[in-house]
């Protein structure tokens, strides 16, 4: 069975196509500045390696026209003819309390994700414009929908429910969700693996650091809690991003600055993070140079991003009472030795010690802690692709 995946951005699509026989990546890509000028669609197989193609992807039903013709070209593609794809995986960012697991998609399951764009304005539109153009230029073949939030649906309410006039709740879903529930899934499931353990005796802490950043208490399998909430803004510290602060922090910056409520959000989404408290930059990379060579306030934004880290770790094990595994995954998480050691120094206290050798590695699947540590703490590179289309060949 061979199964396609697809990731749709505002501007940009990720693809892949698996053979689920055995799960190998036949091949993979990348369209970007869909809707400007100049596209390009990097596409890579393993027996050709990487090919460019330029073109003008006016929209994301002319970027995944040109994947397809990719995926069946003579000389770089991966398949002779499209009858070949047996099914489609789609990456959808909201399924509010609609869906606690991957779907088929219906008619009534896109409506279902059309209510949702309110609650993600940004990347539910170009999900679903997705789908509508694979059911265009795909007839017939089966779309499976696989939601970030759907992961999480398992939380208790005390878990999602926020301290504000329940009505707002009721009138318009204000809880959280949380997001990267895809990941999260994927890491736990590949945790519980590596330990030799059934998932349903473990409780785990997936910690998914990226540019993106949240961390999931996971029980049994399931979600108890998680630090992302009604939208990507809360929880950690992360590249752009505020994570948690006092509320009362936004009407009152808003007041001195004269701001918008557009403005404050895009402040709090895109100038915040360790990229406002440095100055240097949203990429990690760039911060730990600067704070190498000495810059303070790249100091300080990496320890004030791995302290709120620490913080959510050591709630989660109360949350569950008890920890057996601390993951570590996404672009930061898989490569970051120095990151990981600092966020789980002083964690010996709760029976979770690292080992500073074994932690010199980036991004393979590890085992990072010392013998006589308690907890197992785990790289786990992330895989949502390879989740996507097992979900996929699952309903299909
Ligand atoms: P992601 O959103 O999962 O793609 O992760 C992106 C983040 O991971 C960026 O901030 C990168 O700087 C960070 N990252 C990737 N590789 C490294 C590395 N070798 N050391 C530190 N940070 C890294």
């Amino acid at each position: 069975m061979k199964i396609l995946v697809i990731n749709c951005g505002s501007s940009s699509l990720k693809y892949q196509l698996l053979d689920m026989e055995n799960e190998d990546v036949l091949a993979q890509g990348l369209v970007e500045r869909i809707g400007l000028e100049n596209g390009r669609l990097k596409h890579e197989t393993p027996e050709f390696g990487k090919k460019v193609i330029e073109d003008n992807m006016s929209d994301h039903r002319v970027a995944l026209k040109h994947v397809l013709d990719s995926l069946i070209n003579e000389e770089y593609g991966a398949i002779k003819s499209l009858k070949e794809i047996d099914a489609v995986g789609h990456r959808v960012v909201h399924a509010g309390e609609k869906f606690a697991e991957s779907v088929i998609i219906s008619e009534e399951v896109k409506d279902a994700l059309k209510e949702c764009i309110e609650l993600a304005p940004l990347h539910n539109p170009p999900n679903i414009m997705g789908i509508e153009a694979i059911e265009e230029l795909l007839p017939g073949v089966v779309n499976v929908g696989v939601f970030d939030t759907a992961f999480h649906q398992t939380m208790p309410k005390e878990a999602f429910i926020y301290p504000l006039p329940y009505e707002y709740y009721e009138k318009y879903g204000v809880r959280r969700y949380g997001f990267h529930g895809t990941s999260h899934r994927y890491v736990v499931q590949k945790a519980a693996e590596m330990m030799g353990k059934d998932i349903k005796d473990l409780k785990l802490i997936s910690c998914h650091l990226g540019n993106g950043a949240s961390v999931a208490a996971v029980k049994g399998g399931k979600s108890v809690a998680t630090s992302m909430g009604f939208t990507p803004l809360e929880g950690l510290v992360m590249g752009t991003r505020t994570g948690d602060i006092d509320p009362a922090i936004v009407t009152f910056i808003m007041n001195k600055e004269n701001l918008t409520p557009q403005e404050m959000d895009n402040i709090m989404n895109k100038k915040s993070g360790v990229l406002g408290i440095s100055g240097v930059s949203s990429d990690f990379r760039d911060i730990e140079d600067a704070a190498a060579e000495g810059n303070e306030r790249a100091q300080l934004a990496l320890d004030t991003f791995d302290l709120r880290v620490k913080k959510y770790i050591a709630a989660y094990a109360a949350v569950m009472g008890g920890v057996d595994g601390i993951i570590f995954t996404a672009g930061l998480g898989e490569n970051s030795a120095d990151n990981r050691k600092s966020i789980m120094s002083g964690m010996e206290f709760m029976g979770a010690k690292i080992d500073i050798e074994a932690n010199k590695v980036r991004a393979v699947a590890k085992f990072i802690n010392t013998e006589d540590s308690k907890v197992k703490i785990m790289i786990i590179p992330t895989n949502e692709e390879l989740m996507i289309a097992r979900d996929t060949k699952e309903l299909v």
